[in-house]
């Protein structure tokens, strides 16, 4: 079988790869980069230092490979949201937590209450980087204040997957593909698998996006940045970069809808679980609709949708509940799905998207379980016009073919 760095050779050729740091801890000599285009991307730093076992692992677990959909026994299936024991709508009771955060403050009360009750030792996730703010970085935490520091979403590269220990009395807060990664490292025998908390994610942009952004507000130079949040705050909250002697903002339409959402990688646009399906505990945005069904982000107190997707996450869920750490209200999955079109279109299509992307020559990563052939299937024309505009595209990235060239 080939070699972890061989596997990850293909996987960067076919730019199937999400950043998730996870072969790192597969093969040691390797390390997570900014690449040109502003993305992170696994580089060679030292020699080979492979796990036993660790390419046959690799071939499970990297999701530019391979995804496979959950379907716990006992659980409800939803085509577009996954599985779950239970969906509510939810917020931090303490309200320092509830304004800080990225939405309801829903998964920052939860950690906390991991770690004070001693649930679980330490938890890996993201946060500012303490000395270059403009740039985010994967962090072990151990306290609820630590859990508060790191609270909110970082629309940038961060490769948490790259902290993962294997040690159940541990937990991570990570994207999707992240958490995917690591729970099919544990059926890997790599470990035990920690306990997984991820959120809804429309992808990762580039870390060029938030330095351009700075710039076109009228900030200084990505050094010069002494803080820099993406939203929370408030919900959604504002883009703000601090230097010494101000801050520039931008509101989250500007900032994620015109600058920074435009620039996510192409594994993102062809991600068949933006919604955390491997995760114990997912949560989102549980925006407002307005009268067409649009979801609106006027500002208001924040509200986090809350998916328990294990049992083991059922348990958490209800216990932060009972230990008064969290409020939880019924919420139905058609109005969850309808706050989410970016999320619901993404994988009604993608079957569509991919059947383009391989008609254009492009390797695409094995997806399975997701039920996305029946999905596009469902709406022939709309799937049709979406396969036309992925070839389409695709061919334009590879440019004009040569003679004899074969697609
Ligand atoms: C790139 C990205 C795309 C997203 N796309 C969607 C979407 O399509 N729909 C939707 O409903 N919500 C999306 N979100 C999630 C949403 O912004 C909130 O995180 C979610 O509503 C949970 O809110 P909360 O208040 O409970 O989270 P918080 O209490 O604020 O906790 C968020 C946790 O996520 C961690 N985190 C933040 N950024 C990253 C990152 N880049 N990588 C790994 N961990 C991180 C933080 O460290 C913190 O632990 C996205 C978030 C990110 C980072
Ligand atoms: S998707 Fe993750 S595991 Fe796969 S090559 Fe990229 S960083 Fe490594």
């Amino acid at each position: 079988m080939s070699t972890v760095r061989e596997q990850v050779a293909r996987v960067l050729r076919a730019d199937a790869c999400s950043g998730c740091g996870v072969c790192t801890i597969l093969d040691a000599g390797l390390s997570m980069r900014l690449d040109d285009s502003g993305h992170l991307r696994p580089a060679v730093s030292g020699p080979a230092d492979e796990r036993s076992r660790a390419a046959r692992i690799f071939k499970r677990a990297c999701p530019g490979r391979q995804v496979v959909a959950k379907r716990p026994r006992g659980s409800t299936r939803h085509p577009l949201l996954g599985s779950y024991f239970g969906m509510w709508e939810a917020w931090a009771v303490d309200p320092e937590v509830r304004h800080r955060a990225s939405s309801g403050g829903a998964l920052t009360a939860i950690q906390g209450w991991l770690l004070a009750s001693e649930a679980v030792t330490q938890l890996s996730t993201a946060a500012a980087d303490r000395d270059r703010p403009v740039r985010t970085v994967p962090v072990r935490i151990v306290s609820k204040e630590e859990a508060l520091a790191a609270a909110g979403s970082r629309y940038a590269p961060v490769a948490v997957g790259s902290l993962t220990t294997g040690d159940p009395a541990h937990a991570v807060t990570a994207k999707p593909c992240e958490v995917g990664a690591i729970r099919a490292l544990s059926g890997g025998r790599f470990g035990g698998t920690p306990v997984l908390l991820s959120f809804f994610c429309a992808g990762t942009p580039s870390q060029h996006a938030t330095e351009r952004l700075i710039r076109d507000l009228g900030g200084p130079g990505p050094e010069e940045i002494t803080d820099l949040w993406y939203r929370g705050r408030g919900w959604p909250g504002r883009f703000t970069a601090v230097f010494d002697g101000g801050e520039v903002s931008a509101d989250y339409d500007e900032s994620w809808g015109r600058a920074l959402g435009p620039t996510t990688q192409w594994r993102c646009k062809i991600c068949p679980d933006g919604v955390g399906e491997s995760a114990d505990i997912a949560a989102a945005d549980s925006w407002e609709s307005d009268e067409r069904g649009y979801p609106t982000f006027d500002e208001r107190e924040g509200r986090s949708a809350l998916l328990a997707r294990t049992e083991r996450g059922l348990a958490i869920v209800l216990a932060a509940h009972e230990a008064g750490v969290i409020e939880l209200r019924p919420l139905d999955p058609a109005r969850l799905a309808q706050a989410q079109p970016l999320q619901t279109g993404r994988r009604q299509y993608l079957a569509a998207r991919l059947w383009g992307a391989r008609l254009g020559g492009r390797a695409v990563p094995r997806y399975r379980g997701f039920g996305l052939t029946r999905l596009s299937l469902a709406h022939p024309r709309l799937a049709l016009r979406a396969l036309r505009g992925t070839l389409r595209r695709v061919r334009e990235a590879r440019g004009p073919r040569r003679r004899g060239e074969t697609p």
